[in-house]
C-alpha cells in the first residue's frame, strides 16, 4: 500500500501534456462542467449562452506541428454532431503532425462510427476516453442534459473497441452511489483504462426540491467512507485509475492491484 498523497498531478495534466478546443460552449450543459463554471465567471457566456456552441474559426485553420507529449482533444467543448466536421478538421491536423490524440468526448454513436471511419490509418495515435458516469439515463439527464444517453455511450464504446481502436473510460464524476455495477458493465470494452473521480464543486442554491435531492445525493456518494468502500472493493480490476478528486482525499489506494480478473461479454 502507498500513500496516495505524495504526487498528485491535476486535472488534464494528469492525461496529457496540452490540449487543443476550437468552440466556445458545449450543448451537452453539464452542471458540473469547470469550463462552463469559468466561462460564467469570467463573463464569456451566460447560464442560457454556454449551451451555444461558437466555433473560433481562427483555431479551425492554424496549422499543428508535433508536440511533446499526448494531446487531448477536446478539454472544454465536446465534439457533437453540429460541429463533427470542424472538428474531424482539426483532429485530421493534428494526426497528419504526428501527434499522439487523447479523444475525450460524451460520445454520439454516429459521430464517433464516422471518425473510427475515417481516421483508420491513423489508429496507433489515437486513443478515446468516453465520459460515462452513471448507468442511470434519469440521473445523467439532470446532470448532463444535452449529452447522449448511457446506450449510446456504450454502444460508442462496443464500437470503437470491436474494430480494435484504443479505449478507456472516465467516471468522473460518478454520479450513481455504488459505480461498481457500471465499471463492470464497461470493463470488457475498455482495451485501457478506467479513471474514476468525483464531483469536484456543488453549487449552494438550488431552483427546486428535486434539484436539490440530486446535489445531496452527490453529497452522499462523496463521502470518505462510501469512496473507501468503492477503492476496496475495486482493488483487484486491473484497469482501474483514480482522479486527482480522489488522491486528494487521505485515503490508501492499492498500488497492486492482482490478481486480473476476466469478464465475459
Ligand atoms: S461535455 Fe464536457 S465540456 Fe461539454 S458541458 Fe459537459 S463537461 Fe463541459
Amino acid at each position: 500500500m502507498v500513500c496516495a498523497r505524495k504526487k498528485i498531478t491535476l486535472g488534464t495534466k494528469e492525461w496529457a501534456s496540452s490540449n487543443i478546443n476550437l468552440i466556445s460552449g458545449c450543448s451537452h450543459d453539464c452542471r458540473y462542467c469547470y469550463a462552463r463554471k469559468m466561462a460564467i465567471r469570467f463573463k464569456r457566456k451566460t447560464e442560457e449562452s454556454w449551451k451555444i456552441m461558437e466555433l473560433n474559426k481562427k483555431k479551425l485553420f492554424q496549422n499543428f506541428k508535433k508536440r511533446k507529449g499526448r494531446v487531448m482533444f477536446p478539454t472544454s467543448h465536446d465534439i457533437t454532431p453540429e460541429f463533427k466536421e470542424e472538428c474531424f478538421l482539426v483532429l485530421k491536423k493534428l494526426l497528419d503532425a504526428g501527434n499522439s490524440v487523447l479523444i475525450t468526448s460524451k460520445p454520439h454513436f454516429y459521430v464517433i462510427k464516422e471518425l473510427c471511419c475515417n481516421f483508420e490509418n491513423f489508429k496507433d495515435l489515437i486513443q478515446f476516453r468516453f465520459t460515462i458516469t452513471s448507468l442511470n439515463n434519469n440521473i445523467l439527464s439532470f446532470w448532463e442534459p444535452g449529452a447522449p444517453s448511457f446506450e449510446e455511450r456504450l454502444q460508442s464504446l462496443k464500437f470503437a473497441n470491436s474494430i480494435k481502436y484504443k479505449t478507456s473510460v472516465s467516471i468522473e464524476p460518478f454520479l450513481d452511489k455504488d459505480p461498481i455495477p457500471l465499471v463492470k458493465k464497461l470493463y470488457p470494452y475498455v482495451s485501457e483504462t478506467i479513471w474514476i473521480g468525483k464531483m469536484n464543486y456543488l453549487k449552494g442554491k438550488y431552483n427546486s426540491i428535486e434539484e436539490l435531492d440530486f446535489y445531496n445525493e452527490i453529497r452522499e456518494n462523496c463521502t470518505v467512507e462510501n469512496i473507501q468502500r468503492i477503492i476496496y472493493q475495486l482493488r483487484r480490476y486491473k484497469k482501474i485509475r483514480y482522479k486527482d478528486s480522489i488522491k486528494r482525499l487521505d485515503i490508501e489506494i492499492p498500488s497492486i492491484q492482482a490478481p486480473i480478473l476476466k469478464f465475459s461479454r
